[in-house]
């Protein structure tokens, strides 16, 4: 049997082994201490957490002690959003959260609980190419939320939004802005040295580290308190025990991505436009989601008419190849995905929508594979779905 092809590097991908190399010393005997210890082993791990933060830092433009390591993207999401709204609480100003309607549910599910915390939520929509639109947003700044969050590239379709200018203007009205960068970094070049965002989610395990490492960069201490309580680690915003090899494998993880991201970029995209013009040529009325937007490099998503999601990627697996269907949070629901929806993409069509992830060790014959064995797929689907008298 051939090896199988991995195109759900969105969802998350392997560790890379100079990354493993890097955490494994503080797994083991000779840095495994407690970072808060004072004596040697305590001490060794501490500068191992310190080095970690500043990799994070110089990999995003930002200053180590920006740096808060987190258990990954989700929680980093709910610290930006619950946390900037407390803070907001404690300045006796009201909690709002703006934020829009493609993000990923680790942001939507937090601004949920903030209203339930006795807070407001506005959810601004998207175009038809998945984006904000910037007077909608710059208009809504003006009932002051206590953060305006928007992610810089969408999971899903790869559509990135206008981030400079939107973290421009929340700048410039005052409101601290958070951008969910988890499919972002490491997929274009990003920086915080040119971009005004108060706060930046990172997540380990879409860039080589493991599953349970993220980060929030935060550059103005003042814009969020700390949703977790205990000990004062990580300067009392995110208490307990660091995750230190973890941490250094994000720090490692981070550095490669910083390194590599100029040629990664334009690798990526030459793979997923040969992707593209592939699966076009072997279904000639396949929807490519925000084509026309600009895309991170890595994520293509397809709709194909008069066929299941979940059959084509179960014929999919059967040929070898694994991808999924909107965000992995979200498989096994028949609910459409919220962000094709949000798109105005008709229910049917989102629900016979793929996404292909590419990555690190995805090669041109990886896509020569897919574009091999979807045209079976997709014709053997067809007649099934047909059969069943659906789509
Ligand atoms: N934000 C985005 C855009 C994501 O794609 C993901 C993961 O799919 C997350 C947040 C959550 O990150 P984590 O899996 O590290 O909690």
């Amino acid at each position: 049997m051939t090896t199988p092809v991995y195109l759900d590097h969105a969802a998350t991908t392997p560790v890379r082994p100079e990354v493993l190399d890097a955490m494994l010393p503080y797994l083991g005997l000779s840095a495994f201490g407690n970072p808060s210890s004072a004596h040697r082993f305590g001490r060794a791990a501490r500068a191992g957490l310190e080095q970690a933060r500043k990799e994070v830092a110089l990999a995003v433009g930002a200053e180590p002690n920006q740096v808060v390591f987190t258990s990954g993207g989700t929680e980093a999401d709910n610290l930006a959003i619950v946390g900037s709204a407390l803070a907001a609480r404690e300045k006796g100003q009201p909690m709002r959260v703006l934020t829009t309607a493609v993000e990923h549910k680790a942001v939507l599910a937090a601004a949920h609980h903030v209203v339930k915390l006795g807070g407001e939520e506005e959810i601004l929509g998207v175009g038809p190419d998945g984006l904000v639109e910037v007077d909608e947003f710059v208009a809504a700044l003006h009932r002051l939320p206590a953060v305006a969050s928007v992610m810089w590239a969408n999971n899903e379709t790869g559509v990135r939004q206008p981030i400079d200018r939107l973290a421009e203007a929340s700048c410039g009205a005052g409101v601290p802005f958070h951008s969910d960068a988890v499919q972002a970094f490491g997929k274009f070049p990003i920086s915080l040295a040119t971009t005004s965002c108060t706060l930046l989610t990172l997540s380990g395990h879409k860039i080589g580290a493991p599953k349970g490492i993220g980060a929030l960069v935060v550059r103005d201490r003042k814009a969020v308190e700390a949703i977790i309580h205990g000990g004062g680690q990580q300067f009392g915003i995110r208490p307990g025990t660091e995750n230190v090899a973890g941490a250094v494998a994000l720090g490692r993880a981070a550095t490669l991505a910083a390194a590599e991201v100029a040629t990664e970029s334009a690798r990526l995209a030459d793979l997923r436009d040969r992707l593209a013009t592939g699966l076009r040529a072997a279904v000639s009325d396949l929807v490519i989601h925000g084509e026309r937007a600009a895309r991170a490099p890595h994520v293509l998503n397809v709709g194909v008419p008069g066929a299941e999601a979940e059959a084509m990627l179960m014929h999919l697996d059967l040929a070898g190849v694994a991808a999924s269907g909107g965000s992995a949070c979200t498989t096994g629901s028949v609910e459409p995905s919220h962000v094709l929806v949000a798109m105005g993409v008709d229910r049917a069509l989102a629900l016979g929508s793929v996404r292909f992830s590419l990555g690190h060790e995805t090669t041109e014959a990886d896509v020569a594979r897919l574009v091999a064995v979807f045209p079976g797929v997709v014709t053997k689907v067809r007649q099934l779905t047909a059969t069943l008298g659906r789509g």
